[in-house]
């Protein structure tokens, strides 16, 4: 029998530090859960080893461990995945939704990158498993966010890849299978995997999966309009004094401080921030943070009592 308590996941990619952009991913998706009575999962995407950053991941798990994110279950490891993967692509080759596929990126330059028919000019020792997205694969799903969202899969990504030439597992099918692993329902990430979104309907009805249920929180962008990200090590979260951080984060998710006000405590602010949320409030605009604003020198300089 299955449960209709959300479950819900924080998905990091070992590639560096947890931003505050990666943070409030991570807090929202733990409000939205929690907030329900709903369990929240924990998995590193470490999947792709040329972007994995060694001792990213286990700094990420004390970020989370510090900040009082608690989550259910086992951490799992996508680098430990690599059976269920293969089952997943086994099954698309046999129902004839995957292909293998010698084209490289130059043979798939002339029509901007997109394929929709193989155009390689020789074989490779290494070919690709792609997915197959026939003419008319448009895929509407309900963000609960951002309301009716529509891609035309084939004409805008084409035939998409689920196990690279280099032998890694594509995100795409890694993500799939894990989140129907994890039993997650509810996927709150940043609104730059929106576009991914529709891939990973097309693969879950492929696989009989249950397709979760979606939310695009806006970015959180640096001054000249930027995506914070890990990869370029911005403004990495103050970890030491989590309750300041976890106040400005509520309120970047557009929560009413007053419902914080007076508590000190990490994880009293948690359980009242727990009761409090409300997800009608959650805002839809990429939000432009100032430089250090969740950093070290904003928690050193709180505003002194008078
Ligand atoms: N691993 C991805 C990242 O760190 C997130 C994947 C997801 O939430 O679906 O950007």
């Amino acid at each position: 029998m299955t449960s209709n308590l959300p479950c819900g996941r924080f998905a990091p990619s070992p590639t560096g530090l947890l931003h505050p952009g990666s943070l409030l991913a991570a807090f929202g998706s733990w409000l939205l859960a929690r907030h329900h009575g709903g369990l929240w999962r924990l998995r590193i995407e470490d999947v792709d080893p040329p972007r994995t950053v060694a001792g990213a991941a286990q700094a990420q798990l004390q970020t989370l461990a510090a900040f009082g994110l608690a989550h259910d279950g086992p951490v799992i490891w996508q680098s430990a995945r690599g059976d269920a993967y293969q089952t997943a692509l086994d099954r698309l080759l046999a129902d004839g939704h995957a292909f293998v596929c010698h084209c490289s990126r130059s043979d798939l330059a002339a029509n901007g990158g997109i394929h929709h028919h193989c155009v390689a000019r020789q074989p490779r020792a290494d070919p690709a498993v792609r997915f197959r997205v026939p003419a008319g694969s448009v895929v509407h799903f309900e963000d609960g966010l951002r309301g009716r969202q529509q891609q035309d899969v084939h004409a805008e990504v084409g035939d998409f890849v689920l196990r690279r030439a280099d032998g890694c597992w594509a995100y795409q099918l890694a993500v799939v299978v894990d989140d129907a692993a994890q039993g997650v329902n509810e996927v709150v990430r940043g609104a730059d995997l929106l576009d991914s979104t529709a891939r990973q309907i097309l693969l879950q009805q492929a696989l009989d999966l249950p397709t979760p249920r979606y939310w695009h929180l806006p970015l959180l962008l640096d001054a000249p309009g930027h995506k914070l990200s890990k990869s370029l090590a911005a403004l990495p979260v103050e970890a030491r004094e989590p309750v300041p951080v976890l106040r400005r984060l509520w309120e970047l998710l557009g929560q009413l401080s007053t419902a914080l006000e007076g508590i000190d405590e990490r994880d009293a602010l948690l359980a009242t921030a727990q009761r409090s949320f409300d997800p009608g409030l959650l805002p839809r605009a990429d939000i432009l943070l100032p430089a250090g604003a969740l950093s070290a020198p904003m928690l050193q300089n709180p505003p002194s009592p008078t």
